[in-house]
């Protein structure tokens, strides 16, 4: 079973696909656009993508270069066309495998599932990947360079939540919700922990580099600029 980002503007294949996997207990989610896609990928951090070529706001390549900038997330590309130099230059930009359509479900599922079996962790959930960041949240450990970091509970949580949201604002709220589990609550808790996971990242609030606090908004963490 895994998270599964289908980007594909036709509704007959995405009605199709989404009854297909979904009956193989994989969660999907789809978008119609490459721009909703990318959204997407923040809000919903999937395992596998994937992307039809033919979308209605980028091409092809455009569309997986702008997914590769802000996702390691496995690429399989579906591409309507059985051109070989195509997909060779898909696979070389970076896409991981690639299916001809028209395709069977049955055969995007078996694709998928030898995906994951390639993929860190086996096909469980992703290590996220964000600069020199690495967060593998199967085994709870991360890594900063190459370097193992030492973090509490909390502190892998608030890493892992804002890792797999790179570049978006996260609220006070959403943390205190999401990472702490509470509706309500001090913002001093979560200051002070946002504080102690830029100290193990070894930065400081009056120089950032992964993480930056919006002021009257939130934090977010990001590659350093
Ligand atoms: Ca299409």
């Amino acid at each position: 079973m895994a998270r599964v980002l289908l980007v594909e503007d036709d509704p007959l294949v995405r009605s199709a696909v989404i009854s297909d996997l979904s009956g193989r207990a994989h969660a999907v989610r789809t978008a119609g656009t490459a721009l909703d896609g990318i959204r997407e990928l923040s809000s919903f951090p999937p395992e596998v993508i994937v992307l039809d070529l033919g979308l209605p706001d980028l091409d092809g390549r455009q569309a997986l270069r702008m997914m590769r900038a802000v996702s390691s997330t496995p690429v399989i590309i579906a591409t309507a066309c059985d051109d070989e130099a195509e997909v060779v230059r898909l696979l070389n930009a970076g896409a991981d495998d690639y299916v001809v359509k028209p395709f069977s479900c049955e055969h995007l599922a078996a694709r998928i599932t030898a995906l994951l079996r390639r993929t860190a962790g086996g096909g469980g959930i992703p290590v996220i990947r964000v600069g020199g960041l690495e967060v593998d949240v199967a085994r709870r450990a991360a890594s900063l360079d190459g370097a193992a970091l030492s973090l509490s509970r909390r502190e892998f949580d608030l890493l892992a939540y804002l890792a797999a949201r790179p570049g978006e604002v996260v609220s006070r709220r959403d943390l205190l919700a999401e990472v702490w589990h509470q509706s309500y609550g001090d913002d001093q808790t979560i200051d002070v922990h946002v504080s102690w996971l830029r100290r193990k990242l070894g930065e400081t609030a009056a120089s950032p580099r992964y993480i930056r606090t919006v002021r009257g908004v939130g934090v977010l963490l990001d590659q350093p600029e």
